[in-house]
């Protein structure tokens, strides 16, 4: 990848020679980079875990340097799946983010928690 100005251009690049250093990339065929993906996603959820109320922010506040890190670990097997299937992930999370707004217009979507079929007809 070339634009290394790009910060995520330059996570990729680390993250890839990060793998390559290690001859890791052996083991990453796409479904178990998927799984590992979903797996650190459990792991952000599990900080939150019988966590609610007042407790739930105040736990989150303690324990912020390992929300960090697990949020990190999502964020590089994101980068390392769309790097391997050659996909700009930025440019899909622009692209994803004009069909949202078209998906929920302002007008109907303001305040409201419901995903668009509830306002927009159950055909989308
Ligand atoms: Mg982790």
């Amino acid at each position: 990848m070339n634009d290394t100005s790009d910060p995520i251009v330059d996570l990729t690049n680390r993250l890839l020679k990060f793998r390559d250093e290690r001859d890791w990339k052996q083991f990453h065929n796409p479904k178990d980079q998927i799984l590992s993906l979903c797996l650190e996603a459990a792991e952000v959820l599990e900080l939150v875990q019988w966590k609610n109320g007042d407790q739930l922010q105040a736990h989150l506040d303690a324990n912020k340097e390992q929300l960090a890190d697990e949020l990190a670990d999502v964020f590089g097997w994101l980068l390392l799946i769309a790097a391997d299937q050659g996909i700009d992930l930025a440019a899909a999370a622009r692209k994803k983010l004009v069909k949202n707004e078209a998906k929920y217009p302002i007008d109907l979507a303001r305040g409201r928690a419901d995903k668009y079929t509830e306002y927009r007809g159950k055909s989308e």
